[in-house]
């Protein structure tokens, strides 16, 4: 019997085709397991077969251009899908956009793709939008094997039930607040939120040079709900690290959105908005939250005689990153003289240096 965990709340996520125009069959091609759905399809259609670009073990990937798929209309919607309907569709795309895979354990973590501009449903509908659970479990009971061998972030079968089981009770917290709460305020009321997590995000907060204090953007409450949506789903890649350090990371994540929002001036920021901004910002802040936590690769990196305290102080970090690379520079110097963005990229090469 599989089990599903689905990383955002039941009935929150909705798309519409019609008005989007086939984003999703526009250059980022698309791919899947060998199995019979997906080879059928590509037999039956020799443009894409010529599209192919990989065909190696178990898995096909198949390139899209820029401009549209060969089976996009006009309006770009899907030919094959109108002609012969969803059901005659391979899998990976009867899925989409709820198609990032992850197994923990005998879990498939499934996540929703943000390349598609999904809508927020709030208050919840489940059973009647396309982001419900039970459509989804149905579905994706449905799909071959090959598609359940995504790799698992996971491998022990003890550790994989532990986190599948705070997997679920985060998202229970999270989907009970939805639009009824702020995002920081419903991370403070979790149980396992302690003094400690507060400390280590102001320490991180004052380390990117981000103002907890600073004056609200105008979209705060539509913000607010989608950080809830989003927060489940931001946390698959968290599932290394302790409780603590993946709520110190959410709420860093909350005030890096809230700081950029702050100087929005277009439209309301969308769900994809506010994703994007989270997400490009990810390995940065899973590096600092984690920082006490980090035994992996970045002994190499880091000299081992950096306690955790020190490596919360930029000039440090940067020093150490900097005599990785070969070579020693004024501390005072590296921690001074360099501007936040400069700051903020060599964060961003330290936290690909480290895995994190
Ligand atoms: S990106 Fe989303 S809304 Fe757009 S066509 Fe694809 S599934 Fe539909």
């Amino acid at each position: 019997m599989r089990e599903f965990f689905f990383t955002f709340p039941d009935g929150s996520l909705d798309y519409d085709c019609a008005a989007c125009g086939g984003a999703c069959c526009r250059g980022h091609g698309f791919g899947g397991a060998r199995g019979r759905a997906l080879t059928g399809f590509l037999d039956e259609h020799p443009a894409l077969e010529l599209m192919v670009v990989r065909a190696a073990g178990s898995e096909i990937d198949v390139a899209t251009t820029r401009t549209g798929c060969p089976l996009q209309d006009v309006d770009g919607l899907c030919s094959h899908h109108s002609r012969r309907g969803l059901e005659s569709l391979p899998t990976v795309c009867r899925l989409f956009p709820f198609d990032i895979l992850r197994r923990v354990g005998d879990t498939l973590f499934v996540s929703p793709h943000h390349l598609c501009p999904l809508e927020l449903v709030v208050p919840p509908a489940p059973g009647r939008v396309k982001g419900s659970h039970e459509a989804l479990r149905l579905l994706l009971g449905a799909m071959e094997p090959e598609m359940f061998e995504a790799k698992s972030p996971l491998p022990s079968p003890a550790d994989a039930l532990a986190v599948v089981r705070r997997e679920r009770l985060f998202l229970e917290h999270v989907t009970s607040r939805l639009g009824a709460s702020r995002f920081l305020e419903t991370l403070e009321s979790l149980p396992s939120h302690g003094p400690g997590v507060a400390a280590l995000a102001e320490r991180v907060s004052q380390l990117l040079g981000l103002d907890p204090g600073a004056r609200r953007p105008v979209f705060t409450a539509p913000v607010e709900a989608v950080l809830h949506a989003l927060a489940p789903g931001l946390r698959v890649d968290m599932l290394h690290l302790q409780e603590p350090a993946a709520l110190a990371a959410l709420t860093i994540t909350a005030r890096v959105v809230f700081e950029v929002l702050r100087e929005w001036r277009g439209p309301a920021p969308t769900l994809q908005t506010v994703h994007d901004i989270a997400w490009a910002q990810q390995p940065t802040i899973r590096l600092l939250a984690a920082w006490d936590e980090l035994p992996r690769g970045v002994a190499t990196t880091i000299p081992r005689d950096l306690n955790a305290e020190q490596c919360l102080d930029l000039g440090l970090m940067f020093g150490a990153f900097n005599q990785g690379r070969g070579g020693w520079e004024r501390l005072s110097e590296v921690a001074e003289d360099r501007p936040r963005y400069v700051t903020i990229s060599l964060l961003k090469d330290l936290a690909r240096s480290a895995g994190a």
